[in-house]
């Protein structure tokens, strides 16, 4: 590998997800008031999981004031991880060791639920089984991770402590320290939420676009929606799956949202062997993270910034897209990244790294999916298990966890 990083005039600042291939979802415009068991509000990768899951057993109308997939999940990068931004030592000093274990091991088996469910409905998503590289960095530093790697080890997780010479040996990079562990995964999160709408449809779901929802009120037999067309869309349950964008109905306590940042190469990106299997990223705050495409480019991710608007700013984009690079040349030493796509997106946290999944304060037969930090999509696979349980009466014992 050799050749200094080389970045080109950044294209619209479209996401790399634009220009997949399969990408299309049979929709249709509301033209009159509907009565369906099951409305959800977003046809992102959340809206997607949870119709797929709902359309089983109820008749489901999916609705997005844009076409669907244009939200959040068009921006991700998708590096499908069970590992939590909060590592589990952390997460345990703020909720309770019994708690922050549950958590981990709900986000473990949530990745590989979501590898049977690609299996099980063929989609083709470029889903691919992965191993994920934690570096140390400076928010955690070496004897933080070797701390963690063991924790984890102790639950039955499956994380190993590199130290410095073994981490150079395996991977040529130059760090005090790192945790190797298995289960994670990658995919195109775009052509994972079209092939599960689709596979949704083909039950008989409805996706309707473009719908924007204006207003909920609930009773006790089910809920109105009212439509920025006039139209009332009657519900025995109601699923917000809105990403980022909150409705005004639905309390948000404690959630910030962020701008991120990502570029993609090329395809067949010169790399280390290696990093086709592995997700990598770091303790550090800002942090970075890279992942392979099946066609081998090469996606570098992170620099987030505490803002909901720094990601319109496109001489910001200019700047992080150049700092990614920077930062990647440093970890990986004459790379050669040549830039095809850099993007923005927004993405939101909160103050344990967990999601708020349940029903809406104040309303009946009413829930709101929030998956919050770099876990979102484990989140949203997690949030179509917890939510689909208690619409069809049950109780999920790691609904707690996701209390708002
Ligand atoms: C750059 C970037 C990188 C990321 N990387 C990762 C990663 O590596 N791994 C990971 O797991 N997660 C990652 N995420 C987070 C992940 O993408 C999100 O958690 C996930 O896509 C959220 O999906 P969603 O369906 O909940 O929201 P969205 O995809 O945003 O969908 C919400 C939909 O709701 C619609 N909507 C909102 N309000 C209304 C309304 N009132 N009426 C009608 N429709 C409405 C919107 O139009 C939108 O289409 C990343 C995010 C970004 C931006």
């Amino acid at each position: 590998m050799t050749g200094a990083t080389k970045t080109r005039d950044l294209r619209t600042g479209r996401p790399l997800w634009t220009d997949s291939p399969g990408l299309g979802v049979p929709v249709r415009p509301l033209t009159r008031s509907l009565s369906v068991d099951i409305a959800i509000v977003g046809a992102g990768i959340s809206g997607a999981l949870m119709a797929h899951e709902l359309s089983q057993d109820h008749s489901v109308a999916v609705l997005d004031r844009r076409p669907p997939l244009t939200g959040s999940t068009m921006a991700s990068t998708a590096l499908l991880q069970w590992e939590i931004d909060l590592p589990l030592t952390t997460l345990a000093k703020q909720i309770g060791a019994a708690k922050a274990r549950r958590a981990y091991i709900r986000s473990r088996r949530a990745v590989d639920d979501l590898a049977q469910l690609v299996a099980r409905e063929r989609i083709s998503c470029q889903f691919k089984t992965k191993s994920s590289l934690y570096l140390a960095g400076d928010d955690h530093g070496h004897r933080a991770l070797e701390a963690e790697a063991e924790a984890r080890a102790a639950i039955g997780l499956d994380s190993r402590y590199l130290g410095p010479a073994e981490l150079r040996d395996r991977f040529g990079i130059e760090r005090t320290g790192a945790i190797v562990s298995t289960g994670s995964a990658s995919s195109d999160p775009a052509r994972l939420a079209a092939g599960l709408l689709r596979r949704a449809h083909a039950r008989g779901a409805r996706i309707l676009s473009p719908v924007e929802v204006t207003q909920a009120a609930s009773d006790p037999d089910g809920v109105t929606l009212l439509t920025d067309a006039g139209h009332a869309v009657r519900a025995r349950s109601v699923v917000f799956c809105c990403g980022y964008e909150f409705p005004k109905a639905v309390p948000t306590p404690g959630a910030r949202i962020l701008s991120t940042w990502a570029m993609a190469s090329k395809p067949r990106q010169p790399c280390p062997a290696w990093l086709r299997d592995m997700l990598v990223w770091e303790a550090s705050d800002p942090y970075l993270y890279l992942r392979m495409t099946g066609d081998g480019r090469l996606i570098v991710g992170g620099e987030d910034e505490d803002s909901a608007d720094a990601l319109q700013d496109r001489e910001k984009l200019k700047r992080k897209c150049s700092t990614l690079a920077a930062k990647l040349e440093a970890l990986i030493p004459g790379v050669g990244f040549e830039m095809d796509y850099g993007w923005a997106g927004a993405f939101g946290s909160s103050a344990t790294g967990l999601p708020n999944i349940g029903p809406v304060e104040a309303m009946d037969h009413t829930w709101a999916v929030m998956g919050f930090g770099g876990n979102g999509i484990t989140y949203s696979v997690i949030a179509s298990q917890i939510v689909a349980t208690e619409v069809r009466g049950g109780r999920d014992p790691d609904a707690d966890l996701y209390r708002p």
